[in-house]
């Protein structure tokens, strides 16, 4: 059995949900895959920019909901691997990119909308569920599923 850890916080305008975005970056190696799941404009895209800002990608940070996925080039060699599956109906050819981007230790993997590729994800995934709690309110829940994402859930909490 895994043990499941959570961390939960509350955001009240973009700029903090990019703040917690960074504080995320900040404990990412590489390798990691992480799920966010929302409504539409619960935010997902929002924080995915503070991710990359903090990382230090100086380029706009856009859904890619028509192209699927975009990767950004960080200056120390790692990447972030972005998807957006909103329009997918099928894993497919992007479920098979998805699962190399999964096994290299060099990419950030950041999914929104992954239901379609559920079987490719890893059980120990970071899954970060976002609820609209009201016009500008966001909480988040960061749930692990196995010991790399744990570590993450952790390291948030303290
Ligand atoms: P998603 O990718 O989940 O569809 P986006 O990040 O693209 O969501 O859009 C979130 C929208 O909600 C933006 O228009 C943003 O300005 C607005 N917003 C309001 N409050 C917040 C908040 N606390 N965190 C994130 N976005 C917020
Ligand atoms: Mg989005």
């Amino acid at each position: 059995m895994n043990s499941v850890t959570t961390y939960s916080a509350t955001t009240t305008d973009s700029d903090a949900t990019k703040a917690l975005g960074a504080k995320l970056a900040r404990l990412l190696k590489g390798g990691e895959a992480i799920e966010l799941s929302s409504d539409l404009g619960g935010g997902k895209t929002t924080f995915v920019q503070g991710v990359a800002a903090a990382l230090g990608y100086a380029e706009p940070v856009t859904s890619p909901t028509f192209t699927l996925s975009n990767i950004y080039r960080l200056a120390d060699g790692r990447e972030i691997h972005h998807y957006d599956l909103y329009r997918l109906n099928e894993g497919g050819i992007v479920g098979d990119e998805l699962a190399e981007d999964l096994a290299d230790d060099n990419v950030i993997t950041l999914v929104e909308w992954g239901g379609v590729v559920a079987g490719v994800l890893p059980e120990d995934r970071l899954r970060i569920d976002i609820e609209v709690t009201g016009d500008d309110e966001r909480q988040f829940t960061f749930v692990s599923g196995g010991p790399v994402s744990e570590r993450l859930v952790k390291e948030l909490s303290a």
